[in-house]
């Protein structure tokens, strides 16, 4: 195997090419690399028979026999053994898999396909990923990421990145369950729009904090990670807005939107919604 790509970036990624096969394979540092398609002799030979078995019905039309035979440059008297067989199954296995990762604007260079060449996933079963190079600045990348890590962001991405530092709103509104469950509040984050969607669904803002969208998605996965199993999930007769009630808590927790967020930064907006809180009638 030839190194063609050493820690890109310093990433903990290596990726190889074999030479006899040109397939490449991403790999972690330190692991012993080997090609997703050539067998060696630590290859269990039932294995590549097991396989030859299998390409023998794929392969049905003279024309699929004679491009295979092309593949591996046999005559049209020679047959294709096992090993070939097994090695052509595995070699469009890594292609389908790097296919499928193919994006505009992105070169997929090399996939870890847990398993291969052995033909099972009895052995490890972790993947080391898809990678590939961003063509617009060259840095080879997981090809898990929705944009480049380097490449500033398109404008208009609405990916957590491009949005981090726009501002956004972390709310606790009430709201009495009429279903008799008693005062619930409903934590969250989201736009004015969202936070006035609830309102005008009956609830009454009890604190509306902006800070920027990084900030108030931290927060709210600590809120969600300390109330979630306290949750009153998807009862009748709360606010369309509330969804499926993840977020519903009952008001006697205390939810703190404090306690989660605070610093510079922080501003609390909530007078900007009590004006828009419909006149509730007294309670007989
Ligand atoms: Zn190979
Ligand atoms: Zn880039």
């Amino acid at each position: 195997m030839k190194l063609i790509e050493d820690r890109p970036n310093g990433q903990s990624i290596q990726i190889w090419e074999c030479r006899s096969c040109e397939a490449t394979r991403a790999c972690r540092p330190g692991w012993l690399t080997r090609c997703h398609v050539c067998l060696d002799e630590r290859t269990d030979p039932s294995i590549a028979e097991a396989y030859g078995m299998i390409f023998e019905s794929m392969i049905t039309t003279d024309e699929e026999r004679q491009k295979l035979r092309d593949i591996y440059g046999v005559g049209a008297n020679e047959w294709i053994d096992d090993v070939d067989a097994h090695g052509l199954i595995m070699y469009n296995t890594v292609q389908d898999e790097l296919l499928m990762h193919e994006r505009p604007g992105w070169s997929v260079l090399a996939a870890d396909i847990a398993g291969l060449p052995w033909g099972g996933h009895s052995g490890r079963r972790s993947s080391h990923g898809v990678w590939g190079r961003h063509d617009a600045c060259g840095t080879v990348q997981s090809m898990r990421a929705v944009e480049c890590a380097v490449c500033p962001p398109t404008p208009g991405s609405r990916t957590h990145r491009a949005r981090a530092e726009s501002p956004q709103l972390l709310y606790l509104v009430a709201f009495d369950d009429p279903a008799g469950v008693g005062s619930l509040v409903k934590f969250g984050h989201g736009s004015r729009r969202r936070v006035l969607d609830h309102i005008s669904g009956g609830a009454v803002p009890l604190l509306v904090l902006r800070a920027t969208f990084r900030q108030v998605v931290k927060a709210e996965r600590k809120l969600a990670a300390r109330y979630g199993c306290d949750a009153v999930g998807a009862i009748t007769g709360l606010p369309a807005s509330f969804e499926r009630g993840t977020e519903v808590v009952p008001a006697g927790l205390n939810v703190d939107l404090h306690r989660v967020l605070s610093g510079t930064g922080v501003t609390d907006v909530t007078e900007l919604f009590s004006i828009a809180t419909p006149e509730r009638a007294p309670v007989t």
